[in-house]
């Protein structure tokens, strides 16, 4: 039955925050008939976040829908209903049976298009949200399902902390072992590299050198990686991270070689592109080598903005305190 959302059924605005995913291991299979890859992946949630707000608008004409980005990069984020804030937004307006208008507002934590699920995140928030701004009362399950549908990475961003991510990334086992905290250097690139794009420059490579590895078989690897994730040893960790990705990123985008070598030579235990870039990660020993290192990429000139953060921190969540951004409280834990 539609619900009459005139009707309060508590806020009248509802504000919620996801964080930034990062791969510890991404591991790509081959292109699948439905356009995907079959992914083999450790997602870590780290620091960075996404802020979405999601109002009731007075009135009745779905015209009055909007959506205003503020933030780093906010220029780049569509604003029409290819959001993915908006898609999520809409698929429960649609489910609750109502045409009334909303407002979303979304601040900008994460790179935009840096290979670090920022519109994922922003539909993560978004769903959590609209789903108690609507009253639907929806479980994490039925929140999971809807997340999957609006994107790979969208389920992830709901969760946090850190997950084996399989299927095209949306099929998920919670990692609860992976607990000790890890300090990254976040070295972001002019400009941004798109998703699909990269997924294709691997096929690419792939078709050009066959001989090219796919790295599912490599679950040695990943095993491996989660049982150090149980530990308290960073450089153990950073000698078993990878990305199938990288090869696509740097051959789309040659200059993130100078990046990464810049952070090599600052001392940092690995560095790598985050996903499908061009964000670069810099993994360090804690919290004062990443203060170090990113003093020296700074310093270089080799990354338009460089930021610190660590994981693993907890997925979407509400804000209870409209006026505490989560900008203001990153000390968060996983919430499992
Ligand atoms: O799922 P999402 O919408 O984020 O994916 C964006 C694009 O990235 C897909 O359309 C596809 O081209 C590529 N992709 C892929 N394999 C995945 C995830 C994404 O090829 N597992």
């Amino acid at each position: 039955m539609p619900r009459d959302v005139s009707t309060p059924v508590g806020a009248r605005a509802v504000t919620a925050v996801a964080p930034a995913k990062i791969n510890l291991h991404l591991g790509v299979g081959d292109l699948r008939p439905d356009g995907f890859h079959d992914l083999l992946t450790v997602y870590r949630a780290v620091d960075l976040w996404e802020e979405v707000t999601v109002a009731l608008v007075e009135g009745d004409d779905p015209d009055d829908d909007e959506v205003i980005v503020s933030g780093p990069g906010a220029g780049q984020v569509p604003t029409d209903r290819s959001n993915l804030a908006a898609r999520a937004v809409d698929l429960l307006r649609e489910e609750a049976g109502t045409d009334a208008p909303l407002s979303i507002r979304i601040r900008k934590g994460v790179p935009v298009a840096g290979g670090m699920a920022g519109g994922s995140a922003d539909a993560a928030a978004a769903l959590v949200a609209t789903d108690r701004l609507l009253g639907l009362g929806m479980g994490r399950a039925a929140l999971e399902e809807r997340a999957a549908r609006l994107g790979s990475d969208v389920p992830f961003c709901l969760l946090g902390g850190t997950a084996l991510g399989t299927g095209r990334g949306e099929k998920l086992a919670t990692l609860l072992h992976a607990r000790a905290e890890q300090h990254v250097v976040v070295a972001l690139a002019d400009g941004g590299l798109s998703t699909p794009v990269v997924f294709a420059e691997l096929d690419r490579l792939r078709a050009e050198r066959p001989a090219a590895g796919r790295d599912l078989p490599r679950a040695g690897g990943v095993e491996s990686l989660v049982e150090a994730l149980g530990g308290d040893d960073p450089a153990r960790v950073a000698g078993l991270l990878a990305n199938d990705l990288e090869p696509a990123a740097l051959s789309l985008m040659p200059a993130l070689r100078r990046t990464l070598r810049a952070g090599a030579d600052a001392g940092a235990l690995h560095g790598m592109v985050s996903g499908s870039g061009p964000t670069c990660l810099f993994f360090c020993t804690g919290r004062e080598q990443a203060i170090s290192v990113a003093a020296e990429l700074s310093e270089n000139g080799v990354a338009r903005e460089v930021r610190i953060t660590h994981g693993p921190v907890g997925g979407a969540r509400i804000l209870d305190t409209p006026h505490q951004t989560a900008h203001q409280n990153p000390q968060q834990t996983p919430e499992q």
